[in-house]
């Protein structure tokens, strides 16, 4: 399927029938081609060529909110652009980073430095590239507000740049990834400098860790909340689902928009989750659930 001309271009590692369980925080079993891609100017040749031969791809960070299926059709392309060391050690108004930079390293620095507007992104388990395609956020607010710019290579193989604006978020929602674009890099920027920060983070951290499963397998939450105001999990919880299991998945008995892969969970026992919960969802209140978690090939 792919051929030696990509095989051997720089910047890229095919590999074959890979194990991609570990790619994934829930580590649903799947198999699949991967591609990681060390270089921008590769997907400059690389998109160009999935297109053209109409092999399908798509894109993984690091797969905290996406499920892969157990044999995934096309490639899967892995960013693995280095993150310049010393861009993580110098205190400036705004940053660029590879998408493939994770978000854990993006805190570090905030805590260093005490940049302000950085703790919105306390404890995500991400790489920036999928955080910002998920615009994703906590109850201190969303990255999206602080992004500045966004670069991409898109299917025909061209570099674009996309000045981010009012309208370009919504939640863990973006409007201007289209279809087959891959995001190589962002500039953020922070509100300031304030001593504070790193006591916000560190105490963020705590609560998260008393009220997410952060040790167990989980794809983080699995629904959207149905309003601002309506957590998903607190619906589950009101209708007793906490803690029912499906094989060896269950809903957290912790977070009732988590699931836990406690063994060997299979894409089956998910699907038949979350069919459960939406029928519940549907029945009793008559809300229909929106998944968060991307599902591809579903
Ligand atoms: C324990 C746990 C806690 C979590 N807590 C939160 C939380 O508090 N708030 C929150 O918002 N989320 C949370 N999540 C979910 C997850 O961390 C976020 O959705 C995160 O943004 C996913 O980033 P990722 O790099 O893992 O992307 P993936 O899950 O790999 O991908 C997500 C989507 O982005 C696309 N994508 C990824 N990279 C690119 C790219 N370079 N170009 C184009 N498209 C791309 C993928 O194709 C996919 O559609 C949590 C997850 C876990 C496991």
């Amino acid at each position: 399927m792919i051929s030696d001309q990509i095989r051997n271009l720089i910047g890229v590692e095919v590999k074959d029938d890979c194990d991609l369980a570990s790619f994934t925080t829930m580590r649903l079993s799947s198999r699949g081609t991967l591609i990681e891609v060390l270089e921008t100017q590769a997907l400059v040749t690389l998109l160009p060529y999935l297109n053209n031969h109409q092999i399908p791809y798509l894109l993984l960070g690091w797969g905290a909110n996406q499920l892969l299926p157990p044999e995934v059709p096309g490639v899967v392309l892995h960013l693995k652009m280095p993150v310049s060391p010393e861009s993580l050690e110098e205190l400036k108004p705004e940053y660029d980073f590879p998408a493939s930079a994770g978000l854990n390293q993006l805190t570090a620095l905030a805590i260093k430095y005490g940049l302000k507007g950085w703790e919105v992104f306390t404890g995500i388990p991400a790489s920036l590239g999928g955080a910002i395609y998920m615009n994703a956020g906590t109850n201190l607010g969303e990255i999206g507000n602080l992004i500045r710019t966004v670069t991409l290579v898109t299917p025909t193989g061209e570099i674009r740049t996309e000045m981010i604006g009012a309208k370009s978020f919504s939640y863990r929602k973006n409007y201007f990834v289209k279809p087959g674009e891959v995001i190589v890099s962002a500039t953020i920027a922070h509100q300031g400098i304030d001593q504070a920060i790193s006591q916000k983070i560190k105490e963020y951290l705590e609560y998260r860790k008393k009220t997410q499963p952060l040790a167990t397998r989980n794809c983080g939450c699995v629904f959207k909340n149905p309003h601002p105001t309506i957590p998903a999990g607190k619906l589950i919880d009101l209708l007793g689902l906490k803690d029912l299991q499906m094989g060896d998945l269950r809903i957290s008995p912790k977070h009732g928009n988590f699931m836990e892969n406690t063994g060997k969970a299979n894409w089956d026992q998910f699907s038949s989750l979350i069919s459960i919960i939406r029928y519940q969802m549907d029945l009793w209140y008559g809300i229909e659930f929106e998944l968060e978690v991307k599902i591809p090939y579903h």
